[in-house]
């Protein structure tokens, strides 16, 4: 249902690239298709039928959801809610983030995000206390 209730946000992008120069992901990588304008216009292929769900995956989850793009945005856009709603989306049809789905397996597992004995985080702790 969140992408149904967002993806309207991507047809209200009017690719102005206004929030291309405080994207961190932009400025690290220089990629267009890494701006926020850039994943407006990934998604809006997507609900054209020009680009299929695996071949958004990747764009999708690199964002920060830092929201620094909005700042600037000329139309107002919650870009962050539209990612986010992508990624949940993009998790529901099996295509979610393999380090993510590591980290919850071991956070499941040990309670630790690295898979780490609990154990160790007990020894840690004493050697800090001591
Ligand atoms: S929310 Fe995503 S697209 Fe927007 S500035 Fe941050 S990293 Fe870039
Ligand atoms: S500033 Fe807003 S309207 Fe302009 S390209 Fe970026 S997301 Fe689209």
């Amino acid at each position: 249902m969140a992408w149904e209730e967002n993806k309207h946000i991507i047809m209200e992008c009017v690719s102005c690239g206004l929030c291309q120069s405080n994207c961190p992901i932009y400025k690290q990588t220089n990629l267009e298709s890494n701006s926020a304008k850039g994943k407006m216009t990934i998604l809006f292929a997507l609900l054209q039928g020009m680009l299929e769900w695996d071949e958004v995956a990747e764009r999708m989850y690199e964002c920060t959801t830092c929201k620094n793009c909005e700042a600037t945005c000329l139309s107002g856009l919650d870009i962050a809610a539209v990612i986010e709603a992508a990624r949940e989306e993009l998790v529901k049809r099996g295509y979610g983030h393999t380090v993510s789905g590591e980290l919850a397996k071991n956070i499941r597992g040990t309670r630790n995000p690295f898979g780490e004995d609990p154990k160790e985080r007990e020894r840690l702790k004493r050697l800090a206390e001591a």
